[in-house]
């Protein structure tokens, strides 16, 4: 089973993605994690879009479908996946089509993570991960269960995102509602759109998506 995880900013794409790879044995393809990937490994791609994801822009649709071809590739036909931050584009969603065609895969869910805007700065400005894990925190939704200490894995180093500022979060914002949130109608027009009230809790959202892939 493949399917998209769709949202603004913040609206806990990430969060559940990780609880699916867990729960499903599915496997979340994050773009920007990837990216961040390449800007930490200095690759000529994450040269090209630091400045880019430092200013909340994005970045070409070329290079984010040319990783997600390559993590395809590299990943067996029996695991699902989770595309979360991507497609973010009209051409990014045509992409997507083709690449999945020739990897004969084909998408079975689209969910829409419904969130107010007004939430989306405290649920970024207050999120935090886990420098070794990648496990996702929030400062006010979500501690650790232990201070200090990763659920997962028992780290104690975490980190922030550069970009998550209030800021740049407007700019993402305005680019989801100007690019991203278009290319919902295509995927309505083929049925498989759900939508999933993402100002639950956090358990209460997985239990929606759960209820949605069964
Ligand atoms: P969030 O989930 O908080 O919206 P992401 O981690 O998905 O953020 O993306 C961080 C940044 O990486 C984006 O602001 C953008 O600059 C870049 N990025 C990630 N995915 C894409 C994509 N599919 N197309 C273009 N740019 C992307
Ligand atoms: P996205 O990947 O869509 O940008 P994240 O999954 O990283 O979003 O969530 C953003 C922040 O909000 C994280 O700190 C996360 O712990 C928190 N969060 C996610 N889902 C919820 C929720 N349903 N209620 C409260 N906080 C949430
Ligand atoms: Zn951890």
């Amino acid at each position: 089973m493949d399917i998209i995880l769709l949202g603004p900013p913040g609206a806990g794409k990430g969060t559940q993605a990780q609880r699916l790879e867990q729960r499903h044995g599915m496997r979340q393809l994050s773009t920007g994690d990837m990216l961040r990937g390449a800007v930490r490994a200095g690759t000529p791609v994450g040269i090209k879009a630091k400045a880019v994801m430092d200013r909340g822009e994005l970045v070409s649709d070329e290079i984010v479908s040319e990783l997600i071809d390559a993590e395809l590739t590299a990943m067996g036909d029996d695991v699902g996946a989770i595309f979360d931050g991507y497609p973010r584009t009209a051409a990014q969603a045509s992409a997507l089509d083709e690449i999945l065609a020739r990897h004969g895969r084909s998408l079975d869910h689209v969910i829409e993570l419904v969130v107010d805007e007004d939430a989306l700065v405290e649920r970024i400005t207050g999120r935090f991960t886990c420098a070794n894990c990648g496990a996702g925190y929030h400062d006010s939704f979500k501690q650790p269960a232990k201070p200090g200490v990763c659920d997962e894995c028992g780290a104690t180093e975490f980190k922030r995102r550069p970009d998550d500022n209030e800021e740049t979060v407007r700019t993402r914002m305005v680019e989801y509602r100007a690019k991203t949130a278009p290319i919902l109608p295509i995927y309505e027009e083929r049925g498989i759109v759900s939508r999933v009230d993402g100002m639950q809790a956090i358990d209460e959202v997985t239990g929606n998506i759960d209820a949605v892939l069964a």
